[in-house]
């Protein structure tokens, strides 16, 4: 109960704060009593505004890349830091694909918040919640939160307030189903670790679900069919992933079924559109040559065991995975807040939400509005976490001018604003082999590479990005211990 006692360190701490406070204080007292009392008015209860005397309040909601690297960046002695998102830890996305598999361990990709900004967890004002945002009130500068619930056996969502000084929406993309029937039902997103793990113990039911005795060859073939929708990089790694683990392990360990496990990617246009033709062809073949079915197709509907496509064909599928891009969450749709082309909260050049006092949006979850100019930076790591770092910069300096608290920050200059340099992409496509472009654009002159040194380049590239030495000395391990023993096929 994690969140029960930072109410309690919250009651004390900001005793006879205001009203609100006031309200927390009884709430909360109210909420662990187990007499039989009246009910209590559902009052939500929650954080008051600070004082001029008191450190100003960042909150930010999401613990993503673009969160998560502001929290690392903010300095606790002018700030206290406040985050509410509905996970503990930052997921390093780029790595997410080998977990399911085995090739890495869960825990090698999740980076405690704690760990990145320690004060959340030590300094007096600064907490994490476990919740979700459900509304922001940008006139009395609060936001309206939800405790996180999981099943039957925790106790209802507990609502509370939290007053800002400053407002940081980090809240991500949600993944897009463009309204296709059936996908949030049986398709499996891989987007967190949970979805990794539930991918992970799919897989392997599937495959020993397969060798039970009376099992038709037909049902067996569907079974172990895994179908991957989407050919961007995470569509592509993935398959990539997965062929790597039926060639190396499934090959060995499960002898009796390996001749009727596959996979199929099926894209609507053309895979990694991102790169360049000569790249994307050296994938194409690298793909097939490891026996992943290329499909171009458009998925119409999905059933609990099949797909349906534009054309009238059926697929068959024993683990359908999704990853056709991303859209705004629910909660960004919401907010009252200006948007960019595409749904996105609507930012100017400094990241600020311009009709909002004391608002900044970063990552996935934000786009530059038309009236800047400038065009709605892609869904990506590198796009958030320097966005999340230049605006830790942009608040520490406001911070120090005095214009931490709310509405004080009006007159000061902002300094420089964001400017983003694509730095390239990248993406692996198994058996040792990726492709890295360090170009600015599929135009542009520079370096473009395919193949095992890419593959060598894109390891090494990732392994610097992992955020602490404690999970980079994991994923080493994870990394060493594959290739030597193989993947864990125990299904946990
Ligand atoms: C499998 C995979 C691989 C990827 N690989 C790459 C790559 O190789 N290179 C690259 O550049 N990009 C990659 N990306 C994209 C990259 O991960 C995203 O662009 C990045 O995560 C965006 O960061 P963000 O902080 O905006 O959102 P996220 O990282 O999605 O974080 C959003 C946070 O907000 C929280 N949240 C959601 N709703 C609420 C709410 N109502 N209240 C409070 N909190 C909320 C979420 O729980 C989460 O903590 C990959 C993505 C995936 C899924």
């Amino acid at each position: 109960m994690f969140w029960c006692r930072n109410f309690i360190k919250i009651s004390t701490a900001t005793k006879a704060k205001s009203p609100i406070t006031t309200n927390l204080i009884l709430t909360s007292l109210s909420h662990f009593s187990t007499a039989n009392q009246p009910p209590v008015a559902a009052q939500p209860s929650g954080l008051g505004p600070t004082k001029a005397d008191e450190k100003p309040r960042v909150v930010v909601l999401g613990s993503g890349w673009a969160g998560s690297r502001l929290m690392k960046g903010l300095d606790p002695k002018l700030y206290d830091i406040v985050c509410v998102s509905p996970r503990n830890h930052m997921v390093f996305t780029p790595l997410l694909a080998s977990t399911c598999v085995g090739t890495l361990e869960f825990r090698s990709v999740a980076e405690p918040i704690s760990r990145i900004q320690p004060s959340i967890s030590s300094a007096p004002g600064s907490y994490f919640f476990l919740a979700n945002c459900t509304a922001v009130n940008t006139e009395s500068h609060e936001v309206h939160c939800e405790t996180v619930t999981e099943g039957d056996q925790t106790s209802e969502a507990w609502k509370f307030k939290i007053s800002y000084d400053k407002l940081v929406i980090a809240s991500g993309a949600q993944a897009s189903t463009f309204g296709i029937h059936g996908v949030k039902e049986h398709a499996v997103f891989l987007r967190e670790v949970h979805h990794a793990q539930a991918i992970r113990r799919k897989l392997l039911l599937n495959l020993m679900l397969s060798d039970v005795p009376g099992i038709s060859e037909e049902e067996k073939r569907r079974l172990l069919h895994c179908v991957v929708v989407g050919g961007g990089p995470t569509g592509v790694e993935f398959s990539g992933e997965l062929s790597d683990f039926i060639r190396s392990d499934v090959h060995q360990r499960y002898t009796h079924v390996k001749d009727y496990i596959h996979v199929t990617l099926i894209e609507a246009n053309d895979i990694l559109s991102s790169f360049d033709d000569r790249l994307r062809h050296y994938a194409i073949k690298q793909l097939t040559k490891s026996g992943v079915r290329l499909v171009r197709g458009t998925v119409k509907d999905v059933r609990p065991e099949n797909v349906t496509l534009s054309d009238g064909s059926e697929v068959p599928y024993g683990l359908l995975v999704w990853s056709t891009g991303v859209g705004p969450s629910p909660f960004v749709n919401s907010l009252r807040l200006p948007k960019s082309p595409g749904g996105r909260i609507g930012i100017d050049e400094w990241l600020r939400v311009p009709t909002a006092q004391d608002v900044f949006s970063i990552g996935d979850c934000s786009g530059f509005l038309e009236s800047t100019g400038k065009p709605v930076l892609p869904a990506l790591a590198q796009v958030a976490e320097r966005q999340g770092k230049y605006l830790a910069d942009l608040l520490n300096k406001i911070g120090k001018e005095g214009g931490g608290h709310a509405n004080r920050a009006k007159a000061l200059d902002f300094g420089d604003p964001f400017e983003y340099k694509h730095l390239g992409s990248m993406a692996t496509v198994g058996r040792f082999k990726a492709l890295v472009d360090l170009r600015q654009s599929k135009e542009a002159k520079g370096v473009s590479l395919a193949g095992f040194f890419s593959w060598f380049i894109w390891r090494s590239a990732y392994l610097t990005r992992v955020v602490s030495w404690r999970n980079r000395f994991y994923v080493v391990i994870n990394w060493l211990t594959t290739s030597v023993f193989g993947r864990d096929i125990s299904r946990l």
